[in-house]
């Protein structure tokens, strides 16, 4: 048997790594989670111009030297300068000219005083302090020089970028696209979501989990299907997916039972497609192939196993192709409670938090078709195969789940 490493190292070797391409810079919400695959330059120096950090008087630092609580230095007021001001404007020694923060500051001036320490005049006004050169003033460029990469290559969308790519001046970056993942669902027993499920049948909920997981874990819907149990049907739905699809995902069919159409339509075929075991627990049986350049990932039916083998193994595989790191954020903690681990297998067990995260103790029952203890759970406990007991007071690395209020 592999180990859930080898098994999710031999994925991500496996997957292609999908190209860039030129995206208008426009919708940058749209370009959340999305990698970019050219350094990014300012076509403009940031601040573009220099101007006032504070509201109030924009004057030459030499003229106010002598200001002070007791002997106020009066100026005449030259008028005001609006945030949005374009005029091109001077600043004759001896005067000031009321500034509003992010104002274009008048050549010759050098320093702001903030209103505090005025009268706030609009003719005249008397300024209490002495101030250095310079205070109050973003001169322009002294955050970006024009030509300066302000975000690398490999840096990973997120909203903090968005400024900086909003003001750079250019028009197109290149980024790499998220994955369009297609699930597709096996089972005859399936109703879709929203349907009623008669005597033998069960309601598709793995269908929409995996289509939750995709989006949650920042990649894209291409689709999603429900099939009947026979390998040429499931055949026919992937290779239809294949076209358009960048990555597969099939849940259902893989075990050892009689109507196992993942198997069916692949074990016997030409195809390069593998059925293994992996020495974890749920998640045990697992399938992956390529049909043409597009992997598919067969994982087991029961929906807890569904959840742990997508983001065990089509997460950090995705996640590649995306141009990102393949592992996902772990943590550690505390057991607070013990709980038994089978031998020989690594266990992803449901845990919940105490003591604001640094305990976990086990949800009650652990069987992978549990639907509500999976609901319940906060994290998934990562229990090394050689781990049968797992004792309080031990640490173990965690996967937190997200959805904590
Ligand atoms: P299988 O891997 O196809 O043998 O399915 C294992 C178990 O998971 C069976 O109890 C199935 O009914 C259940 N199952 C399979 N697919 C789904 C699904 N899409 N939604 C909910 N349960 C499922
Ligand atoms: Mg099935």
């Amino acid at each position: 048997m592999l180990t859930y490493e080898q098994y999710q190292q031999r994925l991500v070797d496996a997957v292609p790594r999908l190209p860039a391409e030129e995206v208008a810079v426009t919708d940058p919400v749209a370009l959340l989670g999305r990698v970019i695959a050219t350094p990014v330059r300012s076509a403009v120096p940031l601040p573009g111009f220099t101007n006032s950090a504070m509201d109030g008087y924009a004057v030459r630092a030499a003229d106010i030297a002598a200001a002070s609580e007791r002997s106020p230095v009066t100026l005449p007021v030259a008028g005001d300068i609006p945030a949005g001001d374009t005029r091109s404007l001077r600043l004759e020694p001896g005067t000031a000219w009321r500034i509003m923060t992010g104002a274009p500051v008048p050549d010759g001036a050098d320093t702001v005083v903030q209103v505090e320490l005025t009268d706030a005049g609009t003719e005249q006004v008397a300024i209490r302090a002495a101030l250095p050169e310079g205070a109050a003033v973003r001169h322009a460029g002294e955050d970006v020089v024009a030509g300066d990469e302000v975000l690398p290559a490999g840096t990973l969308l997120h909203p903090r970028h968005v400024p900086v790519l909003a003001s750079a001046g250019v028009q197109r970056i290149s980024a790499i696209r998220r994955p369009r993942i297609a699930i597709v669902s096996t089972g005859d027993e399936l109703v879709p979501i929203g349907g009623e499920a008669g005597h033998g049948q069960v309601v598709d909920s793995n269908g929409p989990m995996l289509a939750a997981l995709v989006h949650e874990g920042g990649f894209e819907l291409a689709a999603t299907r429900r099939v009947g149990d026979t390998g040429d049907e499931v055949r026919a739905v992937l290779t239809e997916l294949a076209a358009d699809a960048d990555l597969i995902v099939t849940t259902g069919g893989v075990s050892a039972g009689a109507f196992e159409p993942l198997k069916l339509a692949f074990e016997d075929s030409d195809d390069d497609f593998d059925f293994v075991k992996v020495s974890m627990q749920p998640g045990k049986p697992q399938g992956f192939g390529m049909l043409g350049d597009t992997p598919v990932f067969a994982l087991p039916g029961n929906p807890v196993s569904s959840l742990v083998s997508f983001l065990i193994f089509v997460a950090p595989a995705a996640r590649t192709m995306a141009g990102r790191s393949p592992a996902l954020p772990t943590g550690t903690a505390r057991v607070g409670e013990r709980w038994q681990s089978p031998p020989g297998r690594t266990q992803f067990a449901r845990v919940v938090y105490d003591d604001e995260g640094r305990v976990v103790r086990p949800v009650g029952e652990q069987g992978s078709h549990v639907l509500g203890g999976l609901a319940g759970s906060q994290a998934l406990a990562i229990v090394p195969g050689d781990t049968t007991e797992v004792a309080v007071g031990e640490t173990v690395a965690v996967i937190p789940l997200a959805g904590l209020a």
